[in-house]
């Protein structure tokens, strides 16, 4: 295969190119609206559980502590019911939700 993605470095962090865009996107979009109610998102780090965000990257989008994730991260939390953001039933208001979330995101960072 001659056509390898490249591999940038974002904060000491390894992840394709044009990755880095789409997490920079993510950041402007730190609320969500969910049933008519405006939460923040979950941040990286600020799950309940650790995840380990004081050593590494989120293992699935590669942002790191205090960012949020990038829409469809399996790691990210919902702030309405707690549970991972891409398999709850919550009601998002936000159509581009639903677009952007799946495997197909993911698979795009190509570091699995
Ligand atoms: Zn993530
Ligand atoms: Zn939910």
């Amino acid at each position: 295969m001659s056509d390898k993605p490249k591999v940038v470095i974002r904060n000491g962090v390894s992840m394709v190119e044009g990755w880095s865009e789409r997490i920079e996107e993510a950041q402007k979009q730190p609320t969500i609206s969910i049933g008519g109610h405006l939460f923040d998102r979950v941040r990286y780090g600020e799950e309940s559980e650790d995840w380990g965000a004081d050593e590494h990257p989120c293992h699935g989008c590669r942002v790191v502590k205090g960012e949020v994730h990038v829409m469809g991260c399996d790691g990210e939390r919902c702030p309405a019911c707690g549970g991972q953001i891409i398999w709850c039933d919550c009601p998002f208001d936000d159509d581009e939700w639903f677009e952007n979330v799946g495997a197909g995101v993911l698979a795009r960072v190509g570091h699995r």
